[in-house]
């Protein structure tokens, strides 16, 4: 049986739940939470907002390869208690969550040097491990020797739903059409790029979340990390 801390790599298509699951994991094992899509989404606002991107979506690589080794991505905890992505230093949390970000995300998440830019950052929070990591190419290309590969699933209404949820509770207009047309388009994109595709690591083991409760994937997830890694997460539901 392994011992100590490890890396807990978790992929999967959009709005399959990795990020609630991740943190929940990172929480209950004292781990650091890190969200990758995070990254590619400050890049993204960050090109959209400098002018990169045009109204048709065209990104000007040229010069936004000359910009991109000058910006600086943080995450910072907030007085809750939630890691908040700063971009040179501000807080842009909510403007990386809009639609618009979304719409843009893929096309630039499918450049060569950004993701080479944002997997130097991925990498550099890995060196110590007791990390969950949460994305779409962890455990295939950031950390291909992560102890724990875990690549999610739920059906597209589940997904389409949540996202809607989420959408429409932060003020945004979106209807279950407009959501799904962007997951499918994502996830298109994500796994027919050429440089990490988003595919499930050979040894990643599938947790189909669909009809499922926090409280029943922790318990899943419990049944590998205690007889394997001796390690349990906490749970509870008040938290
Ligand atoms: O996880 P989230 O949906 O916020 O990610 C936004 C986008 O960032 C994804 O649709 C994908 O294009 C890109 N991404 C990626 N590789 C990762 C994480 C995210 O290409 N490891």
């Amino acid at each position: 049986m392994a011992s100590g801390k490890i890396i807990i790599a978790i992929d999967g298509y959009s709005s399959t739940g990795k990020s609630s699951f991740a943190k929940l994991v990172a929480k209950g094992l004292g781990y650091i939470y890190a969200d990758s899509g995070a990254l590619y989404r400050a890049v993204t606002y960050f090109a959209y907002t400098n002018g990169f991107i045009d109204d048709a979506g065209n990104i000007d690589k040229e010069n936004l390869a000359k910009v991109l080794p000058r910006i600086e991505i943080t995450f910072r905890t907030n007085k809750k208690g939630d890691s908040v992505t700063c971009l040179n230093g501000s807080n842009v949390e909510k403007y990386i969550r809009t639609s618009t970000v979304s719409a843009h995300v893929s096309p630039i998440a499918e450049i060569p040097f950004v993701r080479d830019f944002v997997n130097v950052m991925l990498r550099r929070m890995g060196q110590d491990k007791g990390l969950v990591m949460d994305g779409r190419d962890i455990g295939t290309a950031v950390f291909p020797n992560a102890e724990l590969k875990i690549f999610m699933t739920a059906s597209a209404k589940v997904r389409a739903e949540r996202r809607l949820k989420e959408l429409l509770a932060k003020g945004e207009k979106a209807t279950l059409q407009s959501v799904l047309e962007n997951l499918n388009q994502r996830d298109y994109i994500d796994s027919h790029r050429q440089k990490d595709p988003l595919t499930k690591a050979k040894d990643a083991i599938e947790l189909d979340n669909s009809c499922m409760t926090f409280e029943e994937e922790i318990e899943w997830l419990n049944n590998i990390l205690v007889p394997n890694f001796n390690l349990k997460v906490e749970y509870s539901k008040e938290a």
